[in-house]
């Protein structure tokens, strides 16, 4: 069974700043992922706070907000099929030494922080993301 889905991706800074954003979107085109909208943006440290709230208690939490908010990053919404399980898959394992072969993160990640994407992890998510950098 595969449902059309709509997933966030961020090209975070370390990723922006080599120069990897077309590469990153060829990929995702390569893999039959749509991008319908994407934008370049810097977010305030109090914005990527919000974004990744759900990770507030955990000890990366501050260094994390810090990172997003360093400098530009470009999110995207991707439209296929099962969006947002074959994005986590395209992306790889949070740290990209455990990422599999062709995986985004094992071919771009420098570190677990500096690790070029993030992906929404449900569907749920992907919609509450979505909205948070495309509200109109
Ligand atoms: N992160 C980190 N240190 C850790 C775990 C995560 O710096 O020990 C960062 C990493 O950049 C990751 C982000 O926090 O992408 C969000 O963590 P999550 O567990 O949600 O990983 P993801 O969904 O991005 O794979
Ligand atoms: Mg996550």
């Amino acid at each position: 069974m595969s449902d059309v889905e709509r997933t966030l991706s961020i090209i975070k800074p370390d990723a922006v700043e080599r120069n990897l954003v077309e590469d990153i979107k060829k990929i995702l085109i390569e893999n039959n992922l749509i991008i319908k909208d994407s934008k370049k943006i810097q977010i305030t440290k109090e914005e990527a706070s919000e974004f990744y709230k759900v990770h507030q208690s955990k000890p990366f939490f501050n260094d994390l907000c810090s990172y997003l908010s360093s400098g530009p990053i470009v999110v995207l919404i991707l439209e296929g099929a099962n969006a947002v399980t074959a994005y986590r898959k395209l992306m790889g394992a949070t740290n990209p030494k455990d990422a599999d072969e062709n995986t985004i993160r094992k071919l771009y990640g420098i570190s677990i922080d500096k690790n070029s994407v993030h992906g929404s992890d449900s569907l749920k998510n992907a919609k509450s993301e979505i909205k948070f950098f495309f509200k109109n």
